[in-house]
C-alpha cells in the first residue's frame, strides 16, 4: 500500500516536470533542458540536454571578439554565437568561451574542445577538408594597417621592393595571401599567434604594417585613431562562417536556419550595429548561406 503511494507521488512529480518543460516551449524564447525539441541523437538535442556549450572565438579583436572588463569576449562573432545558443534553448550565461587563435580553429573543432567556432573565420576549401562551415554571415576583405603618418605603403604592391616588413597571424588566410606580394618571405613577413601582437609591433616600430581583414584592422584604428590608418582598398574576399564538425550536417543546417532567421528578423543587423558597426565598416545586405 505504502509503495503504491510513493509511486503515485513520483508519477505526479514526473508529470509536473513534463508540463513545466512544455510550458517553456510555448514561450518560444524558452531555455532549459527540453525547452525545445530536437531530433533524437542530434548535436542540438545533446547541447540542449546538457544546458551548456563551448564557443571558440577571438579574445583580442575589437568589434568581433575582445575580452574587456566584463571578463567575457564581446563583439559581432560573440553576438552571432549567442543567437545560435539562444535557438538551442541554452541560457547565455551557460556559454563557455574558449580563446581560439587562427591557427588552432580546425584543431579545436576536430578534437571536440569546442562545439562551434565563431572567429572571423574565412570559409575556404582547404579548411573544408577538415571541418564544415555554416554561413556566410558576413563578407570582409583583406587590407593593410599602417602608422597614421605613413605615405609609403598604399597597397599590397608596396611590399614588392623587399624593403618593408609586414606582420600577420599564423594559420590565417591573409598570411598566405601576402606571400604573393613580398619579395622575400623570410625577412619581410613576421608572424605571431594573435593580431594584438602585430598591432603592438607596428606601434613599436618593429614592422611597417599589419595585414588581415579590413574589419579587424578597423577595430584597431577605432581604438587608437591617433596612431593608425588603413592603406588602400580591400584586395581579397573573406566570407565568414561558423565552424562545426565536418560530418555534422544537421547542426550545420540548424545554424544556417538560425542565420537566415536572424537576417530576416533584424537580429543580425542589431548584432552588427551594437558591435563592429560602430567602427566604420559596412554591413551590406545579408549574404546567401551556402548549403553545400
Ligand atoms: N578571416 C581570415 C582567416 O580566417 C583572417 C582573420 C583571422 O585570422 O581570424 O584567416
Amino acid at each position: 500500500m505504502r509503495m503504491k503511494r510513493v509511486a503515485a507521488v513520483a508519477a505526479a512529480a514526473t508529470l509536473a516536470l513534463g508540463l513545466a518543460a512544455c510550458g517553456g516551449d510555448d514561450a518560444d524564447e524558452g531555455t532549459g533542458a527540453g525547452s525545445k525539441s530536437f531530433a533524437a541523437g542530434s548535436t542540438m538535442e545533446k547541447l540542449n540536454k546538457a544546458q551548456k556549450i563551448k564557443v571558440g572565438t577571438k579574445f583580442d579583436q575589437p568589434g568581433f571578439g575582445q575580452k574587456g572588463l566584463s571578463g567575457k569576449p564581446e563583439g559581432f562573432d560573440v553576438e552571432i554565437a549567442k543567437l545560435i545558443v539562444k535557438e538551442l534553448g541554452i541560457p547565455e550565461d551557460k556559454i563557455e568561451y574558449v580563446e581560439t587563435p587562427s591557427k588552432v580553429r580546425e584543431d579545436v573543432i576536430v578534437n571536440g574542445t569546442v562545439d562551434l567556432v565563431a572567429a572571423t573565420y574565412t570559409i575556404n576549401d582547404k579548411r573544408k577538408e577538415r571541418i564544415a562551415f555554416a554561413g556566410p554571415y558576413y563578407e570582409a576583405g583583406q587590407n593593410i594597417l599602417v602608422k597614421k603618418d605613413d605615405t609609403t605603403i598604399t597597397g599590397p604592391d608596396s611590399f614588392k621592393d623587399g624593403t618593408k616588413k609586414v606582420c600577420s597571424v599564423t594559420g590565417s588566410t591573409p598570411a598566405e595571401e601576402i606571400k604573393k606580394y613580398v619579395k622575400d618571405v623570410a625577412t619581410q613577413l613576421v608572424l605571431f599567434d594573435t593580431y594584438d601582437k602585430c598591432r603592438d609591433a607596428l606601434k613599436g616600430g618593429q614592422v611597417n604594417a599589419v595585414t588581415t581583414d579590413n574589419v579587424i584592422l578597423l577595430g584597431y584604428v577605432a581604438k587608437d585613431e591617433a596612431s593608425f590608418k588603413l592603406a588602400g582598398d580591400n584586395f581579397t574576399k573573406e566570407p565568414y562562417g561558423i565552424g562545426v564538425k565536418k560530418e555534422d550536417t544537421d547542426f550545420r543546417n540548424f545554424i544556417n536556419d538560425t542565420l537566415e532567421k536572424a537576417f530576416n528578423d533584424g537580429a543580425w543587423k542589431k548584432a552588427w550595429d551594437d558591435t563592429a558597426g560602430k567602427f566604420g565598416a559596412e554591413l551590406g545586405s545579408a549574404p546567401t548561406v551556402n548549403r553545400y
